[in-house]
């Protein structure tokens, strides 16, 4: 059993049918995480379509936050302080520097995650979290966030420095890794700095890794290839990363 932590299935064609496949690879649940205002409704309609396989996450992205009127992220907000008691995580969520170059933005970015963090310290959610070009920030409000209320945080793909990464460990902070670590081999050495008891597996489908298509069933060869690096069967790579997400979820 396999478990893809940060996937965009609501952006997929045929949802139904990547799940079979992905099932077919042993991923036997996925956390589908929204961006806009409009995917929210999407993913809770996916997980009420595929009860125990797909998991919920709904947030607004700072990508998506940064290409909006003001009344379009309040709206958002809005449906998110209503539906997050029907999802699992609070996710795709965080800070986007990419997006927000200006002070302006960038607080602006900061204002909305700091609203949707509260919104699931309030409904007992734990986190999901995106960090381009800010994962220091990032990690920190990660970090403060799991201080705060005991529930998890994640950082998802976030494997590019191993100085930060001894820093989630120390407090608790679980990363993601994803399709990069097949080839890269930075993001292999950073992998390998992850406490095991903090490891999880993503794809972050469908954004296209290392040119190939990306879908739920490639977390597969992400477990094939941590286990390889860490000297583990696919078997007990699967059992630890799958007791993570568990502990990660609150569930034990
Ligand atoms: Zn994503």
């Amino acid at each position: 059993m396999l478990v893809d932590t940060h996937c965009h299935l609501d952006q997929l064609p045929d949802p139904a049918t990547t799940l079979a496949e992905a099932a077919a690879q042993g991923i036997t649940q996925v956390v589908a995480v929204s961006e806009s205002a409009d995917s929210m409704p999407s993913v809770l309609a996916l997980a009420l379509a595929h009860p125990g396989t797909v998991v919920a996450g709904l947030g607004l992205h700072p990508a998506w936050i940064s290409q909006q009127p003001p009344e379009a992220v309040a709206a958002g907000l809005e449906f998110l302080a209503a539906h997050l008691p029907q999802a699992r995580v609070l996710g795709e969520v965080g800070l986007d520097h990419q997006w927000a170059t200006t002070p302006e933005e960038q607080a602006f970015q900061e204002e909305v995650l700091a609203r949707q963090l509260a919104l699931a310290a309030a409904a007992g959610k734990p986190i999901n979290l995106h960090s381009r070009r800010c994962p220091r920030q990032v990690m920190e409000r990660a970090i403060a966030f799991s201080r705060q209320t005991g529930l998890g945080a994640q950082l998802h793909w976030f494997t590019h420095s191993r100085k930060l990464i001894h820093q989630c460990n120390e407090a608790g902070v679980y990363v993601s890794v994803g399709p990069m670590v097949l080839a890269d081999p930075q993001t292999q050495e950073v992998a390998l700095a992850i406490a095991d008891e903090l490891l999880l597996l993503e794809t972050d489908t469908p954004v296209p890794i290392s040119g190939q298509p990306n879908h739920p069933a490639r977390t597969r060869a992400v477990a094939e290839k941590l286990a390889a690096l860490k000297g583990l069967s696919l078997e007990d790579l699967a059992a630890l990363t799958t007791a993570n997400f568990r502990r990660y979820l609150g569930v034990n």
